[in-house]
């Protein structure tokens, strides 16, 4: 597999410029490193036709033969893992050990979900008759990915859709489009023409997918607010949607907590990835007793975390990946500053070339403030503190987002009791972030629409379908 600066898009198992092109930008730099394809609607038309005429041929080929294709895209991913991963680093920011970590989970979710199985229930079989239902894939998937784990959010949808039968067009976030394009590639060696095609554009590539009448069903990762356009504008052709959307994750830290043991992990739950992980702890809620000295231990981590380019050795937290956000998460700092919120440590612009934010840490705000109502995605955290548990529970609720979650404490018994308690689609206790390609895992309110994942996931790129058969001897 070839990673020279040559992109191209994937259509129909052909390399295919685009129309024009666009930049990529190193976040770490702010230099361009590459330019790659901008599509034309003609080009989506052309990737999505391409989809349609695989569809029936990979529809029909054999479980087993779909999956032993999945399994081998994942291995070649795992084959490339150095190469993708500096790539990574490159467009996305993201030192080179987490986008390691990123690239060996894209491979490993490809061979995970192709073991997973498509159920048949049998309904009846009597007599009379013989009934059951079954799972047929639903045509072509148009799958809409985000920025902040570009390869691995890919993965998560095509790895069940292909399985299921279906076919694609992925397009990933303008912002890191560069793995997706050599991931295509490298897919174009394995699977059949037309199964997984890869197209790049601007702001419009979305909106026409979402609006195409080609395409059956949208699996969309990114923005609650993009969320509900997508929904909007589904509608009308009446596709099937799954949206893995924000969320603002509280972490709850009971009493019992051994804090020297717990204060490391705590500060990765919220800013690995640079905060920018959609189930990145976002509100941390410390019980009174041990506030003082939780947050003593883990502002002391924070400050021997080292913040810098992502492909230098050391680094542990890269940049913001694009200008946008960085600007937002500086209006959400700058509004923690107006208010006169107190800064533990951060909070300071850094002058430095690159979307760098210094790691931030504000103590106790206000429970209304925006740094605590809002998903800020990057590397800024509130510490709360609480005192009752049913206190805190209705404040980790009382959020129009539902995603994930965590308790932290001893007994185990009483952090489960909490667990039940918080509305999210994903509670951890004592740890946070798994997921599996085995396990569902979406949003609850509005953090989504379906899950991913599991063979709930599975299902979600099936349309059921009941056959009943009458019997001869009654007949
Ligand atoms: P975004 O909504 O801005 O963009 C996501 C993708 O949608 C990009 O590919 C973008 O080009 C495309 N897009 C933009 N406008 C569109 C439109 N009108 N129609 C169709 N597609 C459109 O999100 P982002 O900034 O890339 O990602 C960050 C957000 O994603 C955060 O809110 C985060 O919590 C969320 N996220 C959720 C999950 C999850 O599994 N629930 C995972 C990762 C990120």
């Amino acid at each position: 597999m070839n990673f020279n600066d040559s992109y191209a898009m994937t259509i129909g198992g052909d390399r295919v410029s685009g129309g024009g092109t666009f930049d990529v930008v190193n976040p770490a730099t702010e230099v361009v490193i590459a330019s790659v394809p901008d599509a034309t609607r003609e080009q989506l038309d052309a990737a999505v036709t391409a989809a349609r005429a695989a569809f029936p041929g990979w529809a029909s080929t054999p479980i087993a033969e779909r999956r032993a294709a999945l399994d081998t895209l994942g291995d070649a991913v795992l084959a490339n893992l150095d190469s993708f991963k500096r790539l990574l680093t490159t467009e996305q920011g993201k030192p080179h050990a987490d986008a390691a970590m990123e690239v060996g989970g894209a491979g490993m979710w490809l061979k995970g979900a192709a073991t997973l199985d498509l159920p048949v229930t049998v309904n009846e079989d009597s007599a009379e008759r013989y009934s059951e239902t079954r799972h047929v894939p639903i045509g072509v998937v148009g799958a809409i990915a985000p920025w902040n784990f570009p390869l691995l959010l890919a993965m998560f949808k095509v790895g069940p859709a292909l399985l299921a039968g279906n076919t694609m067009v992925l397009k990933p976030s303008p912002f890191t489009p560069l793995t997706t394009l050599k991931f295509g590639e490298l897919a174009a060696g394995i699977l059949p023409p037309g199964v997984l095609n890869i197209v790049t554009g601007g702001d419009q590539l979305g909106p026409w997918m979402t609006e195409h009448p080609g395409i059956d069903k949208v699996s969309f990762t990114g923005s609650t607010a993009t969320g509900r356009r997508v929904m909007q504008s589904a509608s009308a052709t009446l596709k099937r949607v799954t949206l893995e959307l924000g969320g603002n994750d509280p972490a709850i830290v009971m009493p019992d907590v051994e804090v020297e043991k717990v204060a490391e992990e705590l500060f990765w739950a919220a800013f690995r990835n640079n905060g920018q992980i959609c189930i990145a702890t976002k509100r941390m809620y410390v019980h009174k007793d041990i506030y003082e000295s939780l947050k003593a231990a883990i502002v002391a981590y924070a400050k021997t975390v080292k913040v810098g380019d992502g492909a230098e050795q050391g680094t542990q937290i890269g940049p913001i990946n694009n200008k946008l956000q960085y600007d937002r998460v500086l209006e959400l700092i700058q509004d923690a500053r107006d208010k006169g919120y107190d800064f533990l440590i951060g909070g300071e612009k850094t002058d430095m070339p690159g979307y760098f934010i210094p790691v931030t840490i504000i103590d106790n705000p206000p429970e209304d403030s925006r740094i605590v109502q809002e998903e800020q995605f990057g590397p800024v955290l509130p510490l709360l503190k609480f005192d009752d548990m049913d206190e805190v529970v209705a404040r980790a609720n009382a959020t129009d987002y539902g995603l994930g979650g965590s308790v932290w404490g001893t007994d185990e018994d009483k952090a489960l009791a909490i667990a039940e308690r918080i509305a999210s689609g994903i509670v951890w206790i004592n740890e946070t972030q798994h997921l599996t390609p085995l396990a569902a895992f979406g949003g609850m309110k509005q953090s989504g629409v379906g899950v991913e994942g599991g063979v709930e996931g599975l299902l979600e790129y099936t349309n059921a379908q009941t056959i009943v058969r009458r019997k001869k001897a009654v007949a």
